[in-house]
């Protein structure tokens, strides 16, 4: 084949689904040819255009598109500074346009070039919430109709009851519900003058995890695999208390229980429970994954392949997991746009530790805007077959959902004393 460099490189970012999105598009001297990489950090997506636009693309101009490795090896080591967020997103935008790439010149999607596949799809899982245990039980059900046969569960709002729907610090007594109780029986009165933000007692959602998975397991038994999301809101001593607490129930895996900042305290949960755990969506560095493998203190590995750099280093890890039998559960929410799904999606295709994948689904404007999204059936997530990664973007829909400015509110977190908190 011709050699073929690289014309031009392109951060979009779109909003077609209330999140903002990151799409780094990668055009090549061959006319026609181009690929497509996410780079969703829907927090600071401008600064992840700027490091595109301003940064990556004059260093990658005129490059063998061909030389994924080498392009991803010089990228990394030409800022000096490495490892953060917003450079390893811009980076792996670029990586993941160039898989595609090299998929599309192939004729192959590009689950073939890493090998081929292990399964015809992946088995993935929902998020069901709900006010009470009831409702969550119920949302559980639907999804068991449609075939899914793994459901993330959580109460009482994102992330569980004692969760505050309210911008304000202390929600008025009897008018504020919570998670189906008077506001002011489950979220402590914030002292006068606390700022505004989204209050969550870290007390209340303790109590109300064990009291959701009672009445879970009784009612729906054994048979639908279980998972929840502590989302690091915990005390790790309080973090390991629940993870023991739920080892009866059996969870598939206990997401997040702890902050990367408290990784230390994994050895002593690790020996006092053998509920499976899942960590990673917010490393950056291989320095955060590489010990926790090698140590076996996770089960899981749950990196944004949009922000660790891409398909490039995630094959790498993924192969580490294998050896030490930790599977990959990648980050797959709303914040990850069509393109990285795919790249998650061809990822879980070939890996032979594969776990399972999260997906919440894509909305009529998401197909609008990426043509060629995977798709849904009965609980497993199939690609389309197309070479490369086989999601392309509709220039013209991209205009019609334009970012939106400011803060994400939800990262605005304190706890009921109005101590800042992690979201
Ligand atoms: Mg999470």
């Amino acid at each position: 084949m011709k050699p073929i460099t690289i014309r031009d490189v392109r951060a979009i970012v779109t909003c077609p689904s209330g999140a903002r999105l990151v799409v780094v598009k990668v055009e090549t001297s061959e006319p026609g040819l181009h690929g497509l990489g996410c780079a969703t950090f829907t927090q600071r997506p401008l600064a992840v255009k700027t490091a595109v636009d301003e940064y990556l693309r004059p260093f990658v101009l005129g490059k063998d598109a061909d030389r994924i490795e080498d392009i991803w090896q010089t990228s990394y080591q030409n800022s000096y500074w490495r490892n953060g967020p917003v450079l390893n997103n811009a980076i792996s935008g670029v990586d993941m346009a160039l898989w595609d790439i090299k998929g599309k010149r192939a004729g192959l999607p590009v689950y073939q070039l890493f090998g081929g596949k292990c399964r015809e799809a992946a088995a993935v899982y929902r998020h069901a919430d709900g006010r009470d245990p009831k409702e969550v039980e119920d949302r559980v059900r639907a999804f068991l109709a449609e075939g899914y046969q793994y459901v993330r569960v959580q109460m009482g709002g994102y992330g569980g009851r004692g969760w505050s729907s309210s911008w304000q610090p202390r929600p008025a007594p009897g008018l504020t519900h919570i998670g189906g109780e008077p506001a002011d029986r489950v979220l402590r009165p914030a002292p006068e003058g606390a700022l505004p933000g989204k209050y969550y007692d870290p007390r209340s959602y303790l109590l109300s995890v064990q009291t959701l998975f009672d009445h879970l397991r009784c009612q729906l038994g054994f048979d639908v695999e279980l998972l929840h999301d502590v989302h690091e809101r915990l005390a790790p001593i309080d973090a390991i208390a629940l993870a023991k607490s739920l080892e009866p129930h059996r969870l598939y895996f206990l997401e997040d229980p702890l902050a990367p900042e408290d990784i230390e305290w994994l050895h002593t949960m690790r020996a006092q429970t053998a509920t499976p755990i899942a960590m990673g969506e917010l490393f950056n560095s291989p320095r955060e994954w590489t010990p926790l493998i090698a140590n076996r203190l996770i089960d899981f590995m749950r990196m944004h392949i949009s922000q660790m750099g891409g398909i490039t280093p995630a094959r790498k890890v993924a192969a580490l997991g294998e050896l030490f039998g930790v599977r990959t559960a990648w980050h797959g929410p709303g914040d990850v746009s069509p393109v990285g799904h795919a790249a998650n999606l061809h990822l879980d295709l070939y890996s032979a530790n594969f776990g399972v994948q999260e997906f919440a689904g894509f909305q009529d404007a998401e197909r609008e805007v990426f043509p060629g999204c995977p798709e849904v059936r009965s609980g497993y997530l199939y690609p389309n077959d197309r070479p490369g990664l086989g999601v392309e973007i509709d220039e013209s829909e991209v205009a019609k959902y334009p970012p939106f400015e400011g803060p994400d509110e939800w990262t605005l977190t304190r706890r009921p004393d109005g101590t800042p908190a992690r979201p």
